[in-house]
């Protein structure tokens, strides 16, 4: 496989992220922008199809193996939502106040047994555009969504999550303790098995 490999995301958290989980694995990531690589039309209907499309997007026009990702919140009561709405739940893309606004408003009858929630990522990495068998990780976080926003820490929906076995919410919790616990966290520490294991099997990265 390429020595370099492009990430499908402009986000600058997620490239120093992964480029810390990737560091001795010998990779230099590259993030799609660098290379002139426009976002992938997120068609899916699911996380793991937006993932597949955005890392095959990168992979066709760049050459390059790709890793990409796609997250969000699930609540039950909602059937799902906010899902793969999360980033724009209330209209505006990345606005975190009005999504979590309108959350709130959504559960605002719903009683404590009944406000389950998930965070979910998926990572998928392509080793090239047309590869058969894509390495897919994916991370869950469960806990519920609470009755008004808490601290001032993390992003998005990280006020209003409180994950199960905490009394806190998420923007609560120590940044490094909520990297280790979060779909995002989990996610990555599965797909780093899965690629050293890869990495072991003769040809694998091929
Ligand atoms: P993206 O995959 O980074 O674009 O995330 C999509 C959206 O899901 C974000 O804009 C947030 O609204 C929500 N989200 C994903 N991960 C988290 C998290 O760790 N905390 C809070 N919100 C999150």
């Amino acid at each position: 496989m390429n020595r370099r490999m492009v990430l499908a995301s402009g986000n600058a958290g997620k490239l120093q992220e992964l480029r810390q989980l990737l560091a001795d694995l010998d990779f230099e990531l590259v993030a799609q922008g660098e290379l002139d690589v426009a976002d992938a039309d997120e068609t899916g209907t699911t996380f793991v199809e937006n993932a597949l499309l955005k890392a095959r997007h990168a992979a066709r026009l760049t050459g390059l193996p790709a890793l990409a990702d796609d997250s969000g919140l699930c609540v039950h009561a909602l059937d799902g939502a906010p899902g793969l709405h999360s980033a724009r739940y209330a209209g505006r893309h990345g606005d975190h106040a009005a999504n979590n606004a309108k959350l709130l408003h959504a559960l605002k009858d719903c009683p404590e047994h009944h406000r389950s929630a998930f965070f979910l990522c998926v990572l998928v990495l392509l080793r090239h555009a047309d590869d058969p068998a894509p390495l897919i990780a994916e991370g869950r976080w469960h806990g519920r969504i609470l009755h008004a926003p808490r601290g001032k820490g993390g992003f998005g929906y990280d006020p209003l999550f409180a994950p199960d076995g905490h009394t806190v919410s998420a923007a609560e919790l120590d940044a490094s303790l909520k990297n280790r616990l979060s779909h995002r966290g989990r996610a990555l520490a599965r797909l780093r098995e899965a690629f050293t294991q890869l990495r072991a099997t003769p040809g694998g990265t091929s």
